[in-house]
């Protein structure tokens, strides 16, 4: 088992002068080839996944249905457009990747998309806070802002029309049954679901609390993946001020951890707005000390630690705030698979299952990048190339090879 990860790739791409960017793009491939699949393809889950999986296979003509357990589909993406007078993404927020990710989950030459993306100048400000020095620095974030719209926005234009139609929702899958020739599924009001092929993008602290039993059991690895995941607590705040006193970013010393991460960050940034909002994310340990507040608690600790660092201007110019907690998401409960994760782990969970049960979703992939919304979407192309017999992806092994040939 390779001891590589995330981390440890993200510095080495710095050292030798990479970037992410390096990471393989999708192949525009669509056309359902000789020998192609034909049969039946069910897919549990409506989020970035399964969308991308659903509208993968409806461009190559392949029959297909979407199970979601949530009354609406999204998963991790979804937005709030009533706290201010643009929309507020309540978990994904930034595009990690080059603004071509829009194309290639589009996927279609014919489509062009006017989503507006901002990035970050160097005139764009980081703070660091600690030991009551504040610091700042031009911004180095290479991270993209959606302006008015969001990660939810982009799917609802783009993907949804096409898959649509083909959306169950309030079908939550609690069995999933491949002894015999077809996969046959269960939801937790005894409903059933058959289909040769199943994409099963259930999200990783789902299927750890075990609440989808397999018939037969999952393979030793797959389980020992599962065990072994790691995966992050996640909370979002989000607060409204008079007046901007803040920088682009704020750090503290405890805001990249091995244990988790937290930011407070300018919500508004790039926004046709005239109001100052100001996001609070946190993973992991982070994220489960703001769960532990009560909201007051919540709201005094964010101001406090602003007044300090901005002499009391938070709490003069507070207006309102509201907040996200991922663990209390009956169909996420975390945030995603910790980031310094072992590249075994998403790369096991990635394995389909004697050609009948595929795995997708931030962090089923074989890329050693995940947990993020290009990353479901690439997964999602992963499984659909595998499913139908070709293999548009380059594997891990390649793409290792092509940095150490550098
Ligand atoms: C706080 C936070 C901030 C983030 N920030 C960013 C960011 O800035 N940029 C970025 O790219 N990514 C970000 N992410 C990660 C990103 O949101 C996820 O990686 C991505 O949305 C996951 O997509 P997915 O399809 O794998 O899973 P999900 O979106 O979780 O989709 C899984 C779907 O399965 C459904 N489901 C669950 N159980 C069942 C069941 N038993 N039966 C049927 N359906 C079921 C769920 O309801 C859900 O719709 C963030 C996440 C969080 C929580």
């Amino acid at each position: 088992m390779t001891k590589l990860t995330r981390r440890d790739f993200l510095r080495m791409s710095s050292v030798l002068g990479l970037s992410t960017a390096l990471a393989p793009t999708l192949t525009a491939c669509d056309a359902a080839g000789e020998g192609a699949f034909e049969g039946k393809v069910l897919i549990i889950g409506a989020g970035a996944a399964g969308m991308s999986a659903g509208y993968l296979l409806a461009q190559r003509g392949i029959d297909f249905e979407i199970l979601e357990a949530n009354s609406i589909y999204g998963g991790r993406f979804r937005v709030n457009k009533t706290f201010t007078d643009f929309p507020i993404p309540l978990g994904a927020e930034w595009l990690h990747v080059e603004p071509e990710m829009l194309d290639e989950i589009i996927n279609d030459d014919s489509v062009e998309h006017n989503i507006e993306l901002v990035g970050y100048t160097q005139d764009d400000v980081t703070g660091y806070y600690d030991d009551r020095e504040y610091l700042t620095q031009p911004s180095g974030d290479s991270d993209l802002k959606f302006i008015g719209s969001s990660w939810f926005d982009f799917y609802e234009t783009y993907v949804i029309p096409t898959i649509q139609e083909k959306i169950r929702t309030n079908i939550e899958i609690v069995e999933i049954d491949y002894s015999e020739g077809q996969v046959w599924l269960t939801d937790k009001n005894g409903g059933e679901y058959s289909a040769e092929k199943v994409i099963i993008t259930i999200p990783l602290k789902i299927l750890q609390d075990g609440d989808v039993e397999f018939t037969p059991a999952l393979p030793q690895g797959k389980q020992d993946a599962l065990d072994e995941a790691v995966v992050w607590s996640g909370f979002k705040a989000f607060f409204e001020f008079s007046e901007k006193f803040f920088p682009s970013a704020l750090a503290f010393a405890d805001s990249d951890t091995a244990d988790g991460q937290r930011l407070l960050y300018d919500a508004s940034h790039g926004q046709r707005s005239d109001r100052h909002i100001l996001g609070v994310f946190s993973v992991g340990a982070q994220a489960e000390a703001y769960q532990a507040m009560s909201d007051e608690a919540l709201k005094n600790s964010v101001l406090a630690e602003l007044d300090e660092v901005f002499d009391g201007i938070a709490s003069q110019t507070y207006v309102k705030h509201m907040t996200q907690n991922w663990n209390n998401e009956p169909y996420a409960r975390a945030a995603y698979l910790e980031d310094n994760a072992p590249v075994w782990i998403s790369r096991e969970m990635a394995k389909s299952i004697e050609d009948k049960l595929y795995f997708a979703g931030a962090s089923y992939t074989s890329f050693i990048d995940w947990s993020s919304v290009h990353t479901a979407a690439r997964s999602a192309r992963e499984a659909v190339d595998e499913l139908v017999g070709q293999t548009g992806s380059l594997s891990f092994t390649a793409f290792l090879s092509i940095l150490s040939a550098r």
